[in-house]
């Protein structure tokens, strides 16, 4: 995938429907001198760069809009070329013929991602970053949008950054004794050599893990609703949705269109699994009803097991747990507890019945009593605070496969230390390191790779 840059391109930069304005997205050498044939206002040969003037569009003396006109000249632009965006009034018959008379006066129609794949090519940004400019315009919660916010600006690439340059440093000091080989020396202490890659490898392996909540914050928190028949399950499920269901997205090109099952809790998306499933009328002879849970934990990152305190006993919750503990484990999932229907019965009295159960809630899902609280309670249960803080998170599966090869590949060369393998073996393996780190930022590239990245963006990104 490459683009030809001597082309100007143009697109439509806004959303497709009507609106009070629109932008339309114009790049490349002669940006600037085809909007201008089409501009009646200044002439934009002779602005300043980042000025916006006011003019109209004309056909054939037929006015087609009042328009504002923002220029950008290269590289201190989006692209790193010169670029124009030209803001008109948001009617797709306006937009279209625009669009048209750009395309007569030699412009072209953009493909898909072809602005930020032209940022990627001059350098205006790495991949990583051109790659968050998708996820930023998608994000649905507050904790999508920090964790895309974070890596557009770079926080990641830093990261990944200081990966390169300690490995660059280890591969450095591992080929100077190569070039010395024949006297036999060894420049490079073995043991700093192998603090090295531990010190690496700790690096990689904390971006690593923190795929499992970057993935899950980005893509929504997967949450499985169990317990028996008529337990309150779908109660419960109506009062989250119908407080914090999340907004459908209709923003184009982003991969769920829609979102039934999902909620915002305190800038979380919550995304509940199998909710059809839920209310199906379930086998009635399965006494606790965890079957089909069992089937579902693997997509969970929370499992709540809900109960009717007025049915229920303690023991039975015991088995339960019992029941669900190794699959949950098993999958690193977590179990949250909810008595429903406290309506019905004494608060104390069934708290002290149920003392052994640390961090159990009980609620009434019916008269929305408590479902805040076990809001709260599956916002703590993801450990959010790794978003606050300003650690770096990992959230493009891409980039997590990356840096599981990058590791491994450190792995085989701390292996090779150990069993006193020689050097140019190791370097080998640390080259191999750095070729996988270099493809999250974009230093080693393949058109694959990149039509892969930037044909998910839609046009006009
Ligand atoms: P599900 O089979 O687990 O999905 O259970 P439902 O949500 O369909 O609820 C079963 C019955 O229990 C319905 O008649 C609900 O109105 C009732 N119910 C649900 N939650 C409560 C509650 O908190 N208190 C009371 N008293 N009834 C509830």
């Amino acid at each position: 995938m490459h683009s030809n840059t001597e082309d100007t391109i143009c697109a439509l930069a806004s959303g497709s429907g009507p609106a009070a304005i629109s932008v339309i997205r114009i790049s490349g050498p002669k940006a600037i001198e085809i909007c201008n044939t089409i501009f009646k206002g200044k002439d934009l040969n002779k602005v300043d760069s980042h000025t916006i003037h006011f003019g109209t569009i004309r056909e054939d003396d037929v006015l087609v809009d009042e328009v504002l006109v923002s220029v950008f000249k290269g590289p201190n632009s989006y692209t790193g070329e010169d670029v124009i965006e030209l803001s008109c009034h948001g009617s797709p018959y306006i937009r279209q013929k625009i669009i048209n008379l750009l395309l007569d006066h030699g412009a072209r129609s953009a493909n898909a991602g072809e602005f930020t794949l032209r940022a990627f090519m001059n350098k205006k940004m790495d991949l990583s970053q051109a790659e968050a400019v998708a996820d930023l315009i998608s994000s649905e919660s507050e904790a999508s949008h920090k964790l895309a916010m974070q890596q557009m600006r770079g926080g990641f690439s830093s990261e990944i950054g200081k990966l390169r340059e300690e490995l660059i440093n280890f591969a450095s000091l591992i080929e100077l004794e190569l070039d010395f080989s024949e006297e036999d020396v060894e420049f490079a202490d073995r043991s700093e050599l192998k603090d090295l890659i531990l010190k690496v490898h700790k690096l990689a392996q904390g971006l690593i893990e923190s795929f499992k909540v970057g993935n899950v914050l980005k893509n929504g928190v997967p949450v499985v609703i169990a317990g028996k028949p008529n337990a309150g399950k779908s109660t419960l499920l109506n009062q989250i949705l119908k407080e914090e269901r999340a907004i459908v997205s209709s923003v184009e090109g982003t991969t769920r269109d829609t979102i039934e099952d999902e909620a915002v809790l305190n800038g979380v998306i919550f995304r509940f699994i199998d909710t059809a499933g839920i209310r199906e009328t379930q086998d009635e002879v399965e006494a606790i009803g965890v079957k089909k849970t069992l089937e579902q934990i693997e997509t969970a990152a929370i499992v709540v097991y809900m109960f009717d305190v007025n049915t229920f006993t303690p023991s039975t919750l015991r088995d339960v747990i019992k029941e669900l503990e190794e699959p949950l484990s098993r999958n690193g999932a977590k179990l949250l507890l909810v008595g429903n229907k406290i309506d019905q019965q004494d608060e104390e009295t069934v708290r002290a019945q149920y003392k052994d159960f640390d961090d159990m809630i009980l609620i009434s899902a019916k008269d929305n009593q408590n479902v805040e609280k076990l809001s709260n309670k599956l916002v703590d249960l993801i450990e959010t605070q790794e978003v606050s803080s300003s650690d770096v998170m990992v959230t493009n599966s891409r980039h997590y496969e990356a840096l599981t090869k990058a590791d491994a590949s450190l792995m085989n060369a701390l292996k090779g230390l150990e069993t006193g393998i020689t050097g140019d073996f190791i370097a080998t393996d640390i080259r191999q390191s750095l070729h996988y780190l270099g493809e999250i930022t974009g230093q080693i590239t393949t058109d694959d790779l990149l039509g892969n990245i930037f044909s998910n963006f839609c046009i006009g990104k």
